[in-house]
């Protein structure tokens, strides 16, 4: 996964809506069929409106000064959890680091 796979979207929700989405973050943009990019774009808006009536207030504010997200990594699934076990399938949770950024997945769930 890159930034250009999930334009304009941050990389927790990035994590988040691939997640949903069933998606593994190193599959090639190219190699993505058209049904799994329409469902990862509702995932996308799915993740962002979680976010919103969740948090009441802009993406930026999620993530503190640390570059850690605040209170609303009580709601994400997978971001930031890596080895702890999925949510959908009770699998541990793998975690990547990919130039600056942790990527984390489930390595069952997500292909
Ligand atoms: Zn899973």
């Amino acid at each position: 996964m890159d930034s250009h796979t999930v334009a304009g979207v941050g990389n927790i929700y990035a994590n988040e809506a691939l997640f949903l989405a069933g998606i593994h973050p190193a599959r090639a943009a190219g190699r993505i069929g058209l049904a799994r990019y329409q469902r990862l774009a509702t995932c996308v808006q799915q993740v962002l409106e979680e976010s919103l009536a969740q948090g009441g207030t802009t993406l930026r504010d999620f993530v503190n000064g640390d570059g850690q997200p605040g209170y609303f990594s009580l709601y994400l699934r997978v971001y930031g959890k890596g080895g702890q076990a999925c949510p959908l399938c009770k699998t541990s949770l793998k975690e990547v680091r990919q130039g600056q950024r942790g990527t984390v997945y489930c390595p069952r769930c997500q292909r």
